[in-house]
């Protein structure tokens, strides 16, 4: 067992953290303005390029950075102390856009790899969120092409996507399938664009798709993949966002324990009272295991393991990573006392921020059902255990 970071990582790391530094001074106004201008979004995307941290988990040949799995979790550890989700800046196209045709591949994948086209993942309805099989999206043969209609919601990036990878069911026979879809094709129109908890740099809103019609060249994959390809992006990206709290935790805790260094009330340091070392002692216990877990799981995707075995350990490490994240957060505000209730400070951005990665990508509670079936089917020895290799 080897647990240095490698030259290689720990230059990514460095990278990572020069870039997560670049875009830092951008959160002020993305918090104040509900996002970002022209210009700052201009600005990122030249850094972004300058540090080579575009699409990491896209192949170099296609012009990604072509990052493994431990090195992608290595950068989403930096970025994720990025308030504002301004770490959403640095595009990772979606993983399932690697089932592109050479033509889809020339007009979608490549352009968004660079930075010149933005995906959105549109699969969620109003009444199917935790259970994609819900979904009334219709997709009707019509010629050779096909008929999209239906209603999507909370589309992350929708705002600023220029095209929408859409789950809908392909009639007659209701197969799950994936459609890229331009978003200025003609029937597709926003319904509402809501707010949430968290100031995001993107929004999320709602489509409707109203008689779209896409050709044959639109179906992602095969008819009958939709699942499957969904599948395939939960897995990864959950281990991200498992990266991506870790790192906003660390953030948040170095604030606290520097202002609990300073804050003197009753007499005393705040560093020096028993129960701010508590909220201290827990947030490095659950920060440093969480991390180690998160590696570990990333490793053994890069050795290539056993895929339903790692789909549950990534599960494992977004439901430990994400609730303890949560937790961590929610001390260092109370630490902070009234100002950590205020918006300017990083920490109640974080706190606010947080909360989704509970919800999205699966929520804690589905996360649980996939470890547990997991469990009830194969049994916990490959779930406990480290890899082999
Ligand atoms: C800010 C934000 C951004 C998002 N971005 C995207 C996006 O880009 N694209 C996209 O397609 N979707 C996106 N989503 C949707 C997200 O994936 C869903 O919200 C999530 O899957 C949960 O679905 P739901 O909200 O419909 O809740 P529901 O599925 O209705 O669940 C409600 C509650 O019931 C629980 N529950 C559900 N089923 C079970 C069960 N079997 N057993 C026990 N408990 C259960 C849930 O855990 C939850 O606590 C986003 C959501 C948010 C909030």
């Amino acid at each position: 067992m080897e647990f240095a970071l490698t030259p290689r990582l720990a230059e990514l790391k460095e990278r990572a953290a020069s870039l997560t530094g670049k875009i830092m001074p951008y959160e002020d106004a993305c918090e104040n303005d509900n996002g970002l201008s022209p210009e700052a979004h201009a600005a990122i995307r030249e850094e972004v390029l300058a540090h080579g941290l575009q699409a990491v988990n896209m192949p170099v040949e296609w012009g990604g950075a072509g990052l493994s799995v431990l090195e992608q979790v290595v950068v989403q550890d930096e970025l994720g102390k990025l308030t504002n989700a301004l770490w959403d800046a640095v595009w990772r196209p979606a993983n399932c856009l690697r089932a592109c045709t050479p033509e889809q591949r020339e007009r979608y994948l490549v352009p968004d790899i660079l930075g010149n086209r933005r995906d959105a993942v549109a699969i969620t309805e109003e009444h199917a969120g935790s259970d994609p099989s819900r979904i009334t999206t219709t997709a009707t043969r019509d010629g050779d092409g096909y008929v999209i209609n239906g209603e999507k919601w909370f589309v992350t990036v929708g705002d600023v996507a220029d095209f929408l990878i859409v789950l809908a069911y392909v009639r007659p026979d209701d197969q799950p399938t994936m459609f890229l879809v331009d978003k200025d094709t003609p029937g597709i129109s926003v319904k509402r664009t809501p707010r949430y908890t968290h100031t995001f740099v993107y929004e999320h809103p709602e489509f409707v798709f109203e008689d779209v019609r896409v050709g044959p060249e639109a179906v992602l994959g095969r008819i009958g993949e939709g699942y499957d390809l969904t599948r395939d992006w939960f897995t990864e990206e959950r281990l991200m966002i498992a990266a991506r709290t870790i790192g906003a935790a660390e953030r948040a805790l170095r604030l606290a324990v520097d202002w609990a260094k300073e804050r003197e009330q009753g007499g005393d340091l705040l560093i020096n009272r028993q129960m701010i070392q508590a909220y201290i002692a827990d947030s490095v216990t659950e920060i440093a295991t969480n991390r180690a877990f998160t590696h570990q799981v990333a490793w053994e995707f890069d050795q290539g393991g056993d895929r339903k075995t790692l789909h549950a350990k990534a599960a494992t490490a977004k439901l430990a990573a994400s609730e303890a994240s949560n937790r961590i957060v929610d001390r260092c505000l109370q630490i902070f006392g009234g100002r950590g209730y205020m918006r300017e400070n990083a920490v109640e951005r974080l706190w606010r921020e947080l909360r989704v990665d509970r919800i999205w990508e699966g929520t804690s509670e589905v996360q649980r059902l996939v470890i547990a079936n997991e469990t009830a089917k194969r049994g916990l020895d490959d779930l406990l255990s480290f890899t082999t290799g």
